[in-house]
């Protein structure tokens, strides 16, 4: 690990503030649908507690640009993580201002207090040094354990660390940073990645940058489609994007100019009449979608060649579900890809997930707890992959 943890650092009688990453789906009567973000910072916020350290957590949630929403404040995260620590945590509904701060003066060895959604401030996004400074009146010294957020510089990750001797990782930020560098720097081999998804243009870079690391990469889901075009196949109606034509055509040909088959496209695609829609539902061979069909799932022979890869595998990376996933006509390809991953994480592969939806994928199907490593950050593991430095974790001190 090349950045200091809260391990390396005297928190006894100290004021530690901690950007935490507090963003948790809520219901419409804004209850806490899943907490799973919570109880990931358990582990840094119980031991800062035990080592005698006041707690001050500072957290966004949603995306109120800026604006004070009644509906995205934390203060139902502020109770919810009081039960979880056994512990009552104090809260300030604002997370700068005389009375934060009078809260944050009376904290306890040992106490916490939440402060309000930091994206009330439209300072935070953008930055603003005066209002980073402002963050910074509640620390001695600055942990982030914001994973999700790191490849974002806004004041509560990047600006405000500027004004601190001491900026550490927290515990999820450690194990984050450590499972995903090694994923680059030491993976056991045969290592094959699997993408997916929509959004091709965001995740071109990654495989440019993982092309020289892995073994093989398998391409499934609407991304696919506009490797097919780069090479000239009919793709009828399915999704894809003009603007990284180019682009795809040059990976498979970087790909093809090694000894060995590097990139694997589906043989097959399940199509449909549209993404909502299953009328027409059937099979084809790559290259023979109907004009008036769209690719929604890869096919039972895809799923077949991606299985025979992936069990030879001891590294797995899987990004992005294969189908429309949240349509159930259409999650063959995602859920048998996804339970091939668990049984190979079962059998000894060092497997790692990151990205909201084959997240969503494994939750589904109840596998979270089936993946060595499912990364709370989606955005930021692929730019970490991507090899990007990100923003939250080089302002931390280095070791
Ligand atoms: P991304 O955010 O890029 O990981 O994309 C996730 C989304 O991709 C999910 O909502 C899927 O429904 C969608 N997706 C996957 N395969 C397809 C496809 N063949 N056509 C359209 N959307 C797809």
């Amino acid at each position: 690990m090349r950045k200091k943890t809260l391990r390396d650092v005297e928190l006894d009688g100290r004021r530690l503030l901690m950007r935490v990453d507090f963003n948790v789906p809520l219901s419409k009567q804004g209850d806490i649908t899943d907490d799973t973000r919570i109880r990931a910072a358990l582990p840094s916020i119980d031991y800062a507690a035990e080592k005698g350290a006041s707690i001050v957590l500072v957290s966004h949630l949603g995306r109120p640009k800026g604006q004070r929403d009644p509906e995205l404040s934390l203060k139902v995260v502020a109770y919810h993580l009081g039960g979880l620590i056994e512990h009552p945590v104090k809260f300030a509904d604002d997370c700068i201002g005389p009375q934060a701060e009078e809260k944050a003066a009376s904290l306890k060895p040992g106490e916490v207090l939440l402060l309000e959604n930091v994206r009330f401030h439209s300072e935070e996004t953008a930055n603003d040094p005066r209002f980073a400074a402002k963050l910074a009146c509640f620390g001695d010294l600055y942990a982030n354990d914001a994973f999700g957020t790191a490849h974002r510089a806004h004041a509560s990750t990047e600006g405000v660390a500027r004004h601190f001797e001491e900026r550490v990782a927290g515990f999820l930020m450690e194990r984050e940073l450590e499972t995903l560098e090694s994923l680059l720097l030491e993976p056991e081999r045969p290592f094959v990645a699997v993408m997916g998804g929509a959004k091709v243009s965001g995740k071109l870079g990654l495989i440019d940058n993982l092309l020289e690391r892995v073994d093989r990469i398998l391409i499934g889901g609407g991304m696919a489609y506009t490797f097919f075009k780069a090479v000239g196949l009919e793709i009828g109606g399915s999704i894809f994007d003009e603007k990284s034509i180019t682009l795809c055509k040059e990976l498979l040909d970087k790909a093809a100019s090694g000894s060995e088959k590097k990139i694997f496209l589906p043989v097959d695609t399940v199509v449909a009449k549209g993404v909502d829609d299953d009328s027409g539902m059937m099979t084809v061979s790559t290259g023979d979608i109907p004009e008036n069909l769209v690719g929604v799932d890869i096919g039972r022979k895809t799923v077949e060649m991606f299985s025979s890869e992936l069990s030879r595998a001891r590294t797995i990376f899987w990004n992005g579900p294969m189908g429309v996933f949240e349509n159930p006509s259409f999650s063959e390809g995602t859920k048998q890809i996804a339970r091939l991953i668990a049984d190979m994480t079962r059998d000894g592969a060092r497997t790692v997930v990151g990205g909201g939806d084959s997240v969503a994928a494994l939750s589904m199907l109840h596998l979270k707890g089936k993946i060595t490593h499912v990364s709370t950050g989606g955005g930021a593991s692929l730019e970490l992959l991507e090899g990007k430095a990100l923003p939250g974790v080089e302002a931390l001190s280095d070791t």
